[in-house]
């Protein structure tokens, strides 16, 4: 059974219920994961309000020296970490690595945070009075993380929260413990002061303590909508800062231009790996692709069934291997149900992902490719978290415009196009806040914020980038007059 971590020292937690961590690819159990409690919640922020003086009063560029190092090291262990992802995850070791590497740019982001973090100062704004802000570390943060990125979701939050001086606690997703396991020993290894970082397993009761323990100030969370919800309400009714992010349902519209004889099978490969990548499940999927006009939806749907095909199921270990399973046999039976559904509403199955796959011994779904979606099938409603392609045919841009923005959930959007004056009407009008432009998964990288809208964030300030820095931050101003200037005023 996986241990907590709390004021340097693993230990056991106390909760007495557990859940298994399997590997997706062979439904093999690999360890357990046991349900904390508010036990466990109070003993990691006492360990880390203890931490924060000492840590807070420690020079910014002494507390990054520690990420520096952390990045080094974390170069040395991508491959190690990244077979830990695929095993617990199941998503390929190419995209695992691609994980891996995103968290080690959150590090090397945070490691500018001295300078990120400066202050301002004004002369003379009024007669003889100066005036200067800082940013000030709160205390004790705390995040909460999905199943979907072991890895990389954890690091959008802690190297910025610890380098601004605060201390941290976190939970990682309860099916996917093993890798933050792993990041812990690391941070032990290099000897991060005892309290800075703690790790505390559990799910709901454990989430709800954080979001109501009177000592941890902010809360980081990323999952579902609804529970991104709970939190949101939960820890601002609390007086807690909260960034949460929600789940999400991202439409990529191709116009004709996208589809010519240069560019097609470049749009077609990119629309179908954001779709089908890390099996679906990323909160930056592509969902539906909404094509303009009737000739780019047919060579759609001939290219996307071709692209499907091709794709290889299989263990993520495996080489070969270009989609791995989903994440629980509960997973993959609700993907199959929306797609039953779907097809009982009307949608046309030109690929049936519930197909081939009997003999395999985990939770694998070939691709399928839905057409002839309409905007009120529960389908195009909900996020699938699957490899479901879903396809349908729309009159004009500014249509498939409206479309994305009747949609609740507003993650990101994508258009593909050869014309900047579409591009540019896309991105002024589109509701969700990360958009890609020929460019399937348009995830902001560590020096940019990240973050949707509308029902899939719930916040002011967004993850990393310079939004991160007023989360982890409190300003600080203070006016200056002194009335005795002294002899060498008086010259
Ligand atoms: P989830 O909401 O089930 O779980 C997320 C976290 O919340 C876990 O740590 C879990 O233990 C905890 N939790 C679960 N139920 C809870 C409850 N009732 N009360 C309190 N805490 C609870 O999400 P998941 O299945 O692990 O992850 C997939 C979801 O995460 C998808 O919806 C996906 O879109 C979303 N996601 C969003 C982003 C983003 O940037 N917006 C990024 C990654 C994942």
């Amino acid at each position: 059974m996986v241990s907590n971590y709390i004021g340097g020292q693993w230990v056991a937690s106390t909760g007495k219920l557990t859940v298994d961590v399997l590997d997706p690819a062979t439904g093999k159990i690999l360890d357990q994961t046991p349900l904390g409690t508010l036990a466990d919640v109070t003993a990691a922020a006492e360990a880390a309000s203890r931490a924060f003086p000492a840590w807070r009063a420690t020079p910014g560029v002494d507390r990054v020296q520690y990420l520096f190092r952390l990045k080094t090291r974390l170069e040395a262990a991508v491959e190690e970490l990244s077979r830990l992802i695929t095993l617990e995850h199941g998503k390929t070791l190419v995209e695992a690595r691609g994980s891996v590497r995103r968290a080690i740019q959150m590090v090397e982001t945070a490691c500018a945070m001295p300078s990120l973090q400066m202050g301002e100062h004004a002369e003379d704004i009024a007669s003889g009075i100066d005036c200067s802000s800082v940013r000030r570390p709160l205390g004790v943060f705390a995040g909460i993380a999905p199943f979907n990125f072991p890895a990389m979701v954890p690091f959008w939050f802690w190297p910025f929260a610890i380098a601004a001086g605060n201390t941290f606690i976190l939970k990682p997703s309860e099916r996917v413990p093993l890798t933050s396991v792993r990041i812990f020993e690391i941070l032990h290894e290099l000897g991060f002061p005892p309290g800075v970082m703690n790790l505390v397993h559990g799910a709901k009761d454990v989430v709800d303590a954080l979001c109501t323990h009177p000592q941890v100030k902010g809360l980081s969370f990323v999952g579902s909508t609804p529970v991104a919800k709970h939190v949101y309400t939960l820890g601002t009714s609390m007086g807690k800062r909260v960034q949460a992010f929600g789940g999400s349902k991202n439409v990529m519209v191709v116009m004709p231009d996208a589809l010519d004889p240069a560019t097609c099978a470049r749009t077609v490969a990119t629309a179908i790996e954001s779709i089908t990548g890390c099996a679906g499940e990323r909160c930056l999927a592509g969902s539906l692709v909404l094509c303009v006009g009737e000739d780019a939806y047919q060579n759609f749907q001939r290219q996307a069934v071709i692209a499907a095909q091709a794709i290889k199921i299989g263990s993520g270990l495996d080489p070969h291997t270009t989609m791995g399973p989903l994440i629980s046999q509960a997973a993959k039976e609700r993907v199959e149900g929306l797609i039953a559904r779907a097809i009982q509403a009307g949608a046309k199955i030109l690929r049936d992902g519930r197909q081939g796959v009997e003999n395999l011994p985990g939770y694998f779904l070939n691709a399928t490719v839905l057409a002839d979606i309409t905007e009120t099938m529960e389908i195009a409603q909900t996020e699938i978290f699957g490899p479901v392609i879903l396809l349908a045919k729309t009159s004009s841009l500014e249509d498939a415009v409206r479309w994305i923005n009747a949609l609740p959930l507003a993650n990101t959007s994508t258009l593909f196009t050869n014309s900047g004056a579409h591009a540019r009407y896309f991105c002024y009008h589109v509701d969700p806040s990360m958009i890609g432009i020929n460019i399937g998964v348009p995830a902001p990288m560590s020096f940019f914020s990240f973050g949707g809208t509308k029902e899939s964030f719930f916040g002011d300030t967004k993850a990393h980038g310079k939004a991160c820095v007023n989360f982890f931050t409190d300003t600080y101003t203070t006016i200056y007059r002194w009335y005795n200037q002294g002899e060498i005023w008086q010259k």
